[in-house]
Order: C-alpha cells, then structure tokens, then sequence
C-alpha cells in the first residue's frame, strides 16, 4: 500500500508568504492530479507557535491559527485522510512530518499497511528532504516527486545538493507521470 505524503504546502511558503518559495503554490495542481491514486493521503503542516527558538534561523512563519500557516487555496484539501502537525513546541525542530506531534506518523502508516511513501511538497531542502531521509530510516520505500516540490535554495545549489542527499540514501526520484 502506497501513501503520498504532501509536506508543508502553506501559505507561508508560496508566493507572498513570510518564508516563500520560488513558485511554491506551483506544486498544488500537479499533487491534486495524482492524489487519487494513492491508498493513503497525509499532509504536514508547519505548526509554530508565536514564540520559538526556531524564529532565531527563519524569519517568523506559519504561525499557530493565522493565513499563512492555512493551506494553499489551490491545494484540494478533500483528499487528505490525516493532517500531521510539526514544529509545535518552542525549540527548533519540525522540519520532518516524521516529528509530528499530533501522532506518531511511523505507528499511523504501519497501521494502515503502507510500505511505501512518496513524498512532495515545500521546501526541497528543508522540509521535504527532512522527511523523505525518515521515511528511509523508517523502513518505508521512498521515492520523490520531483515535479511537485519546491526549494528554499538560501545557497545557490541546495535543491540540487538536497536530491543528491536523498539519491544517496536510497530514495528514488520520480516524475508526477510516471506515477
Ligand atoms: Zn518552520
């Protein structure tokens, strides 16, 4: 059984958001063309609170209860069965759906017999790469929708150097068509 895990695809991070990706509201229409065709839809969100020490690194962003921490308009939210929220606490972490707080996401997709995960979503080399090395950790087949994330790239390069980690660590890149 195969799940598709949608990462962090806020408003925050889209165009006109507090820590936006280049075009990050692109990969909604691609995720809710392929959705149907998983047994299994999860979605993370990013879920700070006001105060954090993870506002240290990052500009504040995708705060408890506000817009920028809602769901892209253009991602169709019908198809989620379990959203999971990361980064709720105030220390820096929640950069893995893996580490979310409102369930154990590991135990969740055990449950329901998934042994492989396709990961998509925002940001290529923060959120996405965090969460596809658990999944590998984790037991789970992985793959990456490549067509359906996008990257923060702070550093010219961190998308390219984010898919060669997760190439390294046995997790498959993948086209949204190829799916
Ligand atoms: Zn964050």
């Amino acid at each position: 059984m195969k799940a598709l895990l949608i990462v962090d695809v806020q408003n925050d991070f889209c165009t006109g958001g507090a820590l936006a990706t280049k075009g990050g509201e692109e990969v909604a229409p691609v995720i809710n063309e392929i959705a149907h065709k998983f047994d299994l839809v999860v979605a993370s969100k990013d879920w700070h609170p006001e105060q954090t020490v993870h506002f240290d690194k990052w500009p504040a962003h995708c705060v408890q209860g506000t817009h920028g921490a809602d769901f892209h308009a253009d991602l169709n939210t019908a198809v989620i069965d379990q959203v999971v929220e990361k980064g709720t606490a105030n220390v820096d972490d929640g950069y893995s759906a893996f580490e979310a707080t409102n369930l154990n996401l590991t135990q969740y997709l055990k449950s329901k017999d998934i042994d492989t995960v396709y990961v998509c979503g925002i940001a290529t080399d923060y959120c996405v790469l965090s969460t596809a090395l658990d999944a590998v950790k984790q037991g789970f087949n992985t793959f990456v929708i490549i067509d359906a994330i996008r990257a923060v790239n702070l550093q010219q390069g961190d998308a390219e150097r984010a898919l060669e980690t997760m190439a390294q660590a046995g997790c498959a890149a993948i086209l949204s068509s190829a799916i």
